[in-house]
């Protein structure tokens, strides 16, 4: 198993809501792959909740910023975090991954803070053969979102990670992550039920998804105000018991080491 691979959630929460209350923090996820560290999704207060950290994160230690889609609870940090990871754009590093509409029209990030980015590149769905240092990238189908919305799958040395963001309930786009096999899957789980369709997952349908792709370890997160009213921990002690795999409910400052908590379920 590959020794260092961690991630520190420096927000659990979704939705507006939750977001505007900051009920939730709603500052992405923060990976250490060995040597190569990447800022997924910088929501509102990523820049502050990842120099707030103890010890401190350092945006200019990133080699990349990878966006899921430009909805703001995504991508409402993205120009500071771009700034902070170039030194306020006079240092050109770093890779920005993005769809290819959050470059376009009405998107949150500024032409004038990519430009500080030395590689952009743009996520084409169900693409392989990223890299950022020592690290895979590929991505997702696109999924039913309002903007072009993608999953991505990290893999480093042995451990592959997936990350599946917000989006509508498709069986198909659910074989495909579990097609990646992924030990890991991290899973935006926004509302518990629906009254009405959405373009968000629900707790029944993330709940199937894992049973989908049976990772190791399945992380929830990205919750909605109904899925904090039913404590998140309890609803992943349940799928824990009930499919026998490791389930984690995310919070705010949560680190985990994931590849530890890989081999402890592989035995
Ligand atoms: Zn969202
Ligand atoms: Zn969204």
């Amino acid at each position: 198993m590959a020794a260092d691979a961690r991630v520190l959630f420096l927000g659990s929460g979704g939705a507006r809501f939750v977001v505007a209350r900051q009920l939730r923090a709603s500052g992405g996820m923060w990976f250490h792959f060995g040597e190569t560290q990447i800022h997924l999704d910088p929501g509102p207060g990523a820049l502050v909740r990842a120099l707030s950290h103890v010890p401190p994160l350092n945006p200019r230690d990133l080699d990349a910023i990878v966006l899921s889609h430009k909805h703001l609870d995504h991508a409402g940090d993205i120009n500071a975090m771009i700034e902070a990871m170039t030194a306020g754009g006079f240092r050109r590093r770093g890779t920005l991954l993005a769809p290819r509409d959050a470059f376009e029209g009405d998107s949150l990030l500024q032409p004038y803070a990519a430009a500080f980015v030395e590689r952009r590149e743009i996520l084409e769905p169900s693409r392989s053969g990223y890299r950022v240092g020592e690290v895979e990238i590929a991505s997702s189908p696109l999924h039913h979102h309002a903007v072009q919305t993608l999953g991505v799958h990290f893999q480093y040395r042995d451990l592959r990670v997936a990350y599946l963001p917000c989006g509508r309930f498709d069986e198909s786009i659910a074989a495909d992550y579990a097609a990646h096999r992924p030990d890991v899957l991290i899973v935006n789980v926004l509302r518990f039920e629906d009254a009405m369709q959405v373009d968000h997952l629900t707790w029944a349908q993330a709940r199937t998804i894992v049973e989908m792709v049976r990772p190791s370890v399945a992380i929830f997160q990205h919750f909605g105000t109904k899925m904090l009213e039913r404590d998140p921990a309890r609803l992943a002690q349940e799928v824990e018991d009930d499919l026998g795999l490791r389930a984690i409910a995310a919070y705010d400052g949560l680190e985990i080491d994931l590849a530890t908590q890989v081999a402890a379920v592989r035995g």
